[in-house]
């Protein structure tokens, strides 16, 4: 029997999210009684009314935190229950796929396809993996003198505020949670202002889980309000975020004015792909590096926008790629064949817009795209862009422009292409294409950034710790590191005298 290809078009014409706020087990309005419309990526269509969180009600969710915490019922509940609950809140993930996947993407305009196959089993695994490390994580003894013996143990944080970003809401938000919570500290999670649905769902869907009430909260709301409030909180233990450098900036005098929290963040990147002359296959280089800057139409904390290339085939090795980009079909984020969906919104399209005018002014020439495209949509749609001519000194090779918009610049050796590469504020990942293992090998070594990927790009999995050096951040989401983020340590030291 074959089951209908869901119409994904009808369906989002049906679907009502509750836009309510998430605190202490269930759906409350913002206390102010105030909400925002949330408006879809795709059409610029209104989706629902979300709560507009606060000081006030990111106040009253700490307390639930607060609470909950000190109750023990998560923090010091059984091992084997705490990933029992976890195990099940990632199995109703993975069952609410179609609903949270459609959610992603009219919040975010990104292609359906890659929601169902990506973001949602993506939050699904990482919530998986990290209910398995629940019962797994031994502590340690020192090695003191005889006499006396020290154990090391680690402890929950308490209250841990996670603020997101836009681009992956659901999968971001997994990387944050998961881990906290397995290491048994409550959790207010602010998702950004441009999409809070899914964020809403997975608070429910822990309740429904067996999650304690209280231990993940979910204050939708905008960053200068719910987001300085909870960085700001005297009550909160540590700030856990991702999103661009000048928030992450506030968050750390946020902690140094507020009660010194700790504080970890991913601040996105300028990765560099390097492609050397010698590449194992040029033609799937080009391929996987058009991928690399135009999935999620660019969107990507760890996006390969600058392309250093050997200047012997730099120029038909741009132009192999500009080819693949525009190969790739943009059009209806719903249309399960589109490759490349809308911008998340207005601000962000004039963003793009206004990097690509940049570049041309500052001496580098469109290769292809440049512009905006299908209109009729409604939405903001730009065309995977390549400029060439370009110098790393341009503002357009040093600046994070979040958009679809790759800058290609050639070096003439080795130790050219490492400095260039290197030569940015950013240090979250790169990507290296040789065929030789030496050079492969002494690159990477001297590439100062999080994850370097050598002749494939954003190859990702939870088992791999994820951030980055230099302003791109500190602290690592995912792998058993990540419980690093969201635990301390304990000295206990017994006298056996
Ligand atoms: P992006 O550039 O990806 O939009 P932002 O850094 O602006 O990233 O936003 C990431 C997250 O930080 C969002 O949840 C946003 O609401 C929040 N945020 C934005 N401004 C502030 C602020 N001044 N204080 C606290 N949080 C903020």
């Amino acid at each position: 029997m074959s089951v209908a290809a869901p119409n994904w078009r009808e369906r989002a014409s049906v679907i009502r999210p509750d836009g309510r706020a998430w605190i202490d087990g269930r759906p409350v309005n913002a206390a102010s009684g105030a909400t925002f419309e949330d408006c879809s990526a795709i059409d610029g269509r209104a989706i629902t009314a979300v709560a507009a969180g606060d000081a006030a009600d990111v106040d009253v969710a700490v307390a639930a935190a607060r609470r909950a915490f000190e109750s023990g019922d998560w923090s010091r509940a059984p091992l084997r229950e705490r990933k029992r609950v976890l195990r099940r809140f990632a199995e109703l993930v993975a069952q609410q796929r179609d609903e949270l996947a459609l959610l992603e993407t009219l919040d975010v305009g990104k292609p359906i396809r890659e929601s169902l196959a990506v973001d949602v089993p993506g939050a699904a695994r990482c919530i998986e993996w990290f209910a398995e490390t629940v019962d797994k994580q031994y502590g340690e003894i020192a090695p003191t003198d005889p006499g006396s013996i020290a154990l090391i143990t680690r402890e929950p944080l308490g209250v841990v505020g996670a603020v997101v970003p836009w681009n992956y809401p659901l999968i971001i938000s997994a990387w944050k949670i998961a881990p906290a919570l397995a290491a048994g500290n409550s959790v207010v999670l602010k998702p950004a202002e441009q999409s809070p649905l899914t964020a809403l769902v997975l608070a429910r869907l822990a309740t429904e889980a067996g999650l304690p009430d209280g231990v993940l909260n979910v204050v939708p709301g905008f960053g200068p309000t719910a987001g300085a409030a909870l960085g700001r909180h005297l009550d909160v233990d540590k700030i856990a975020f991702t999103g661009s450098g000048e928030v992450g900036r506030h968050f750390l005098a946020y902690a140094g004015e507020s009660n010194m929290k700790s504080v970890s963040l991913e601040c996105g990147g300028k990765s560099p792909q390097v492609i050397f002359a010698d590449a194992p296959d040029l033609d799937a280089a080009a391929a996987c590096v058009a991928l690399g800057i135009f999935y999620n139409q660019g969107e990507t904390c760890n996006a390969g926008s600058r392309l250093l290339v050997d200047h012997r085939i730099a120029d038909d090795f741009t132009a192999a790629v500009a080819r693949e980009g525009e190969a790739l079909q943009l059009g209806d984020p719903l249309d399960p064949t589109t490759a490349v969906g809308a911008l998340v919104d207005r601000d962000q399209f004039e963003r793009v817009s206004r990097y690509v005018q940049l570049g041309i002014t500052e001496g580098a020439h469109v290769v292809s795209g440049g512009a905006r495209v299908r209109e009729d949509l409604g939405g903001y749609y730009f065309a995977p862009t390549v400029l060439a001519g370009a110098t790393n000194a341009m503002r357009v090779a040093r600046e994070e422009i979040f958009g679809p918009v790759l800058v290609s610049i050639p070096f003439s050796d080795e130790a050219e292409a490492v400095a260039l590469a290197n030569d940015s504020e950013f240090g979250l990942a790169a990507g290296v294409w040789t065929a030789d293992l030496r050079r492969a090998h002494r690159v990477a070594a001297a590439l100062r950034v999080g994850t370097v990927w050598v002749n494939t790009f954003d190859a990702s999995d939870v088992t791999t710790p994820f951030g980055g050096m230099k302003r791109s951040g500190f602290g690592r989401d995912r792998s058993v590191h990540a419980l690093e983020e969201y635990s301390q340590l304990k000295t206990t030291w017994l006298d056996l005298h």
